[in-house]
């Protein structure tokens, strides 16, 4: 949540490339959006709430070299102008963007309040120049009041600070993602690879605990409680910048969708020793957790059904905010498998905690590459997705599956067939995806955009594709939408069918069909207007959506469709689906 982006080097439009590189974080979510640059030896700072993708570039391209910008999404005090970040210190020679919560912050505001200094917002946030500035006043360093500051900070934070006085950016992170991207003519520091990755892929990431301190030409990180100087390596990054990029598409979300035509192919062109040492770990553990959030918490729970039909082991899920409470349970020989996108989900990680301190091992299943969650895994696996940018999760949970899946045909000692399978289905997929079926759900969409309500059912690993098909529709469109396991109906639900009602049924050509063929008649005896995704066509459905037969990995096709319908009833409906209201794609605070 929250974008930060900064640079300070040899350049002289850091201003323009700041807030060039805060529009590639929009995805991140925000409500307002503000920028610090030094202009002629001075701080000038512009803010405002809203939109930063409207925002002219050439205003802010004049001689400046060193500059921090923010897009907030508002913890503490309102969405207005003074709130927004960048805040400064009283003399405005030092500008901090923030993301996170400083529990602490009243007590520190009253503190530096009785030491005269004077705030104007009601952030959180705005107490960290002034104690920056406060601790200065001792030692005149920039970088070492900084640490001093950040012991005092209790919570989560990542910031970075800029100090005109000696040309510097000094990054601490408890918590929030930064990332340092290292350019031939200065440094980036950003909270996601996509601010910098046209300047450059060679990044250095800093860990919980650390900071970092620049002037553009030297870069020193450190320890935050010892100060003590710490090596850090490059790393270059494979995504490019095309793949970040929307194309010739109009929204991030619809060429994610039809990304999926090669991003399962990619997901299932893993390490095969990796993928043969991780299934004996789960064979071997006593007791394997299936942990995530939101659109990955489905593919979890997929996973479950995976394992037991494919593996026959039993594996539990829970959501990762439940996990906690599941700690009666991990013993040193427990497996936990945490599974993200961003990498940097806070309650994902919290699970993490959780697991280690019981002394379990954690295999992560992520998108982004040097992620925390990646780097703090006892074993991790990428799914090669690529960068993901609509808020809306769609090639992540089809890459998230297909890994898990073939963890489980690998526990059979059927890596191949696992291949194979996935494989095929990937070309499946490809041919699924033309102009012609994606205009037949436009039409759809249309169809169907002024329904207020909507239901899906499903069965087996169907049942948790019709909860994500609900994520999908209520995170971009905005009408209710409910997902239940097909035999669940009867059992209070159906009271919800009125004439009309459109219902969508997951139906895959196996031991199940016959079932959820019966819940749906029970829904059309109702009025329910059915719209069928499966393989074959039957009378019960008013609309077909043709899916290919996947057999095993039906799962990963029947979601397909229905992130589509998902994203045309949004644009339908005149909303935004790679933005909706209320949502972040990484969802960093607990
Ligand atoms: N807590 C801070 C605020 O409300 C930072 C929020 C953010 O991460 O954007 O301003």
């Amino acid at each position: 949540m929250c974008g930060i982006f900064g640079y300070v080097g040899q350049r002289n439009d850091a201003g323009s490339l700041v807030i060039d590189g805060l529009k590639n974080l929009e995805y991140r979510g925000y409500d307002s959006w503000g920028i610090a640059c030094k202009i002629d030896e001075t701080l000038s700072i512009e803010k405002d709430i809203g939109k930063i993708s409207g925002i002219k570039t050439s205003n802010f391209s004049d001689s400046c070299a060193l500059a921090i910008g923010h897009t907030r999404w508002a913890t503490h005090g309102g969405v207005t102008t003074q709130n927004a970040h960048p805040h400064a210190n009283e003399d405005e020679t030092i500008a901090v963007v923030h993301n996170g919560i400083l529990e602490n912050y009243q007590e520190l505001r009253a503190y530096l309040e009785k030491k005269g200094h004077s705030f104007k917002s009601e952030t959180d946030s705005e107490v960290i120049p002034h104690l920056i500035e406060e601790y200065m006043k001792e030692t005149g360093d920039f970088a070492s009041a900084a640490r001093r500051a950040c012991k005092d900070f209790e919570g989560r934070f990542g910031f970075l600070a800029l100090h005109t006085e000696s040309n510097t950016l000094v990054a601490a992170r408890n918590g929030s993602p930064l990332i340092i991207g290292v350019g031939e003519d200065g440094y980036f520091i950003a909270s996601d690879i996509p601010a910098f990755l046209e300047h450059t892929k060679m990044v250095q990431y800093l860990d919980d605990g650390e900071m970092v301190v620049t002037d553009g030409n030297n870069i020193i990180f450190s320890n935050l409680e010892t100060g003590e100087a710490i090596e850090k390596r490059e790393i270059e990054i494979t995504w490019s910048v095309e793949q970040a990029q929307k194309g010739e598409y109009d929204h991030f979300m619809l060429k994610e969708i039809m990304d999926q035509k090669e991003s399962v192919a990619r997901a299932v062109n893993q390490n095969e020793d990796q993928i043969l040492t991780l299934a004996e770990a789960i064979k071997n553990a006593h007791g394997t957790f299936l942990v995530g959030c939101g659109t990955a918490a489905t593919a979890c729970m997929a996973a479950e059904y995976f394992f037991s039909v494919i593996a026959e082991k039993h594996v539990n899920f829970a959501p990762a905010s439940e996990f906690k409470l599941y700690h009666h349970f991990l013993k040193p020989k427990s497996l936990v498998i945490v599974v993200s996108q961003s990498g940097e989900t806070a309650d994902v990680l919290e699970a993490m905690k959780v697991a280690k301190s019981k002394g379990s091992k954690v295999l992560a299943i992520v998108n982004s590459e040097g992620s925390t969650i990646d780097r703090e895994a006892d074993y991790s696996l990428l799914i090669n997705a690529g960068p993901e940018r609509a808020v809306a999760s769609t090639k992540a949970l089809t890459g998230q599956m297909a890994v898990l899946m073939l963890i489980a045909y690998a526990m059979n000692d059927k890596l191949r067939e696992g291949q194979k399978l996935l494989l095929e289905t990937s070309s499946k997929i490809n041919d699924m995806l033309n102009p012609r079926y994606v205009n037949f759900i436009e039409e759809l969409a249309e169809k169907i955009q002024e329904k207020s309500a909507l239901f899906i059912i499903g069965k087996s690993w169907n049942y948790p594709m019709a909860l994500e098909s609900a994520i999908k529709i209520q995170e971009v469109s905005y009408v209710h939408a409910q997902g239940f396991a097909g035999g669940e109906l009867k059992h209070g639900p159906i009271a919800l069918i009125e004439e009309g009602t459109p219902c969508i049924a997951l139906v895959g050509n196996d031991e199940v069909k016959a079932d959820i063929i019966s819940n749906a008649i029970e829904l059309k005896s109702r009025g329910a207007f059915i719209i069928g995704v499966a393989p074959e066509n039957n009378e019960v459905f008013d609309v077909w959506i043709k899916v290919p037969d996947a057999g095993n990995a039906q799962a990963l096709v029947n979601i397909i469709p229905v992130q589509a319908l998902a994203y045309f009833l949004a644009v339908k409906r005149g909303k935004d689906p790679d933005m909706p209201r209320n949502l972040a794609k990484s969802v960093t605070v607990k």
